[in-house]
């Protein structure tokens, strides 16, 4: 990349999931020019997943990786300018945009579609990277389905922990909640569903010592902080839900935010506080987060900047 450049483009989209490949679809074919940055994970999360069987249009399901392929195929043919590279700093005072990429090129938009995303919080330990995607998974929509009728364990005690919990519940035959306190912090309706489910079996505080299987999980060791007692349960699958972490970092000195740090859009639209700057996907989500409703969100992004450059006079 060349070091210190300024180049003037007319839409920015900042992101490679289905949110912003959505962008820039509809960007692309609007003849918005649109320049799309990857990020360091280029097709966002559904890279790390396996099958996706509720994507709409995929009668028999498609690999998470494969799909990610089509969005960015797809991108690429309408004519949007897609490239590695990670925003690291913006400066959102005054038009146009300011975006810097990998701290040395420096964007400059009319209009900038934020598309960064979400990341799953993990707990850190070994065998959990080591089974990822062969029994542990952060997302019980996207792979509850592959172990119907089993025993799971799932790790977390807000409402995406009960959320899930409950959505398991349907499909696997016991569900081990682990619970690092006497309490949850879910909602109050979320514990008692939680708790009124016969098949889901709870664990107080409780913590993961290890996750255990060679090639798949086979079980998982967990360990009482009280007494101390470790205790082995067989399970197929292993479920991490201890929250979300929205990429929204370098933003958070021009757009509202919730106090996890959400970027806040205006209801029913992708716009932020700041005109000219539409937010889409999982970084603005923290309740449906899936891969359909993030396409769905980039649309309206594209929809968005492109009303909002007719405006201004600069489409
Ligand atoms: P939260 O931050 O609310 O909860 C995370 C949970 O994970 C906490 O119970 C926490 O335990 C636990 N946890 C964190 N780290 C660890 C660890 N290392 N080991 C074990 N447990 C751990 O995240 P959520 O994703 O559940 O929710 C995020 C936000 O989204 C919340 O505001 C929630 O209300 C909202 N939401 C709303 C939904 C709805 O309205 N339908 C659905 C889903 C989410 P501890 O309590 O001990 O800190």
């Amino acid at each position: 990349m060349e070091k210190n450049t300024v180049e003037k483009v007319q839409v920015l989209i900042i992101g490679s999931g289905p949110a912003g490949y959505s962008a820039a679809i509809y960007a692309s074919r609007a003849n918005m020019n649109p320049v799309l940055y990857q990020g360091i994970q280029p097709g966002g999360q559904l890279t790390i997943t396996t099958e996706v069987e509720n994507y709409p249009g995929f009668p028999d399901g498609i690999q998470g990786p494969e799909l990610m392929i089509h969005f960015e195929k797809q991108a690429q043919r309408m004519g949007a300018d897609l490239r590695y590279g990670l925003a690291t700093k913006v400066d959102f005072s005054s038009t146009p945009y300011k975006v810097w990429i990998d701290d040395e090129k420096l964007i400059e938009a009319d209009a900038v579609i934020i598309a960064t995303g979400a990341s799953a919080k993990w707990l850190g330990i070994e065998s959990e990277q080591r089974l990822n995607g062969y029994g542990v998974s952060a997302c019980a929509v996207c792979d509850g389905f592959f172990f119907r009728g089993k025993e799971v364990a799932i790790v977390g005690a807000g409402d995406t922990a009960a959320e899930e919990a409950l959505y398991l519940s349907k499909l696997c035959s016991t569900v081990h909640m682990f619970i690092r306190r006497d309490e949850m912090r879910a909602s109050k309706i979320m514990q008692d569903r939680v708790m009124n489910t016969a098949n889901i079996k709870m664990y107080w505080n409780t913590e993961t010592d290890e996750i255990l299987g060679e090639k798949s999980v086979e079980g998982v060791r967990v360990k009482n902080n009280q007494t101390n007692e470790l205790n082995t349960i067989p399970v197929k699958g292993f479920f991490v839900a201890i929250g979300h972490t929205p990429n929204s970092e370098i933003f958070k000195d021009w757009l509202h935010m919730d106090e996890a740090g959400y970027v806040k859009t205006i209801p029913g639209t992708s716009k932020t506080n700041v005109e000219g700057v539409f937010a889409s996907g999982d970084v603005q989500d923290k309740i449906y987060r899936q891969a359909v409703t993030a396409a769905g969100t980039g649309c309206m992004a594209a929809l968005d900047a492109e009303r909002y450059l007719s405006e201004k006079g600069l489409h």
